[in-house]
């Protein structure tokens, strides 16, 4: 069903552009920059919901195995996520702790939940009391997860860590990466102007 007109501004050149409600695989684009301000996916929210439901479980695994194991001189440490940060507040970094936990693993798994939370009602064109609040949390949140920065700081890490002890990845460590490429794939198929045109349809 297409969704009545609205004014976006291009995010590129910030002409204001008036658009049309889209059918399903269809898309706009800025007519000075070329630019696509929106776009709309013939399954509605059902490719979103799968990836936010996969993000969900693949996060649940890398909190719930061995994330990487270290191993020195016939020593080896065994790490996981939530033993990192308890050792973190162990040793008295209980503000490190929460600074590194919350973009990484705290936001992350909130965005998610708030996306399932929206989108599962958004597919069936059920209104529910937190359709709009929710919608305002995921744009707050956005800005502060830091997943694809961790994977990539972790990475370097290793490159580091490699030349003075043997590293081996767990199983963890392998479903936060696909839980990365999930939540990743979620969040760039959220489209920001189609979501809340769709809230507002709900809620109306
Ligand atoms: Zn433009």
């Amino acid at each position: 069903m297409p969704s009545p007109p609205s004014r976006t501004a291009c995010v590129d050149c910030d002409l204001l552009v008036r658009i049309d409600g889209l059918a399903g695989g269809e898309r706009a684009t800025c007519p000075r920059c070329g630019s696509v301000l929106t776009a709309r996916t013939e399954d509605g929210w059902t490719k979103s919901l799968a990836f936010a439901l996969a993000a969900a479980m693949l996060l649940l695994a890398a909190n719930l195995f061995p994330f990487l194991s270290l191993q020195a001189s016939g020593l080896e440490q065994v790490m996981t996520l939530p033993g990192s940060a308890v050792e973190l507040y162990r040793g008295g970094y209980t503000t490190i702790a929460v600074l590194v936990m919350g973009p990484i693993v705290g936001i992350p798994a909130l965005i998610v939940a708030t996306a399932t939370a929206l989108l599962i009602p958004l597919r069936r064109g059920r209104a529910t009391p937190w359709l709009v609040p929710a919608g305002k949390l995921l744009s707050f949140l956005g800005p502060w997860s830091m997943v694809e920065v961790f994977v990539i700081g972790v990475l370097v890490s290793l490159v580091k860590i490699g030349a003075m002890a043997t590293v081996v990845m767990g199983i963890s460590f392998w479903a936060y990466v696909a839980f990365a490429i999930c939540f990743t794939l979620m969040i760039t198929s959220l489209d920001r102007v189609q979501l809340w045109r769709d809230i507002e349809a709900c809620v109306a």
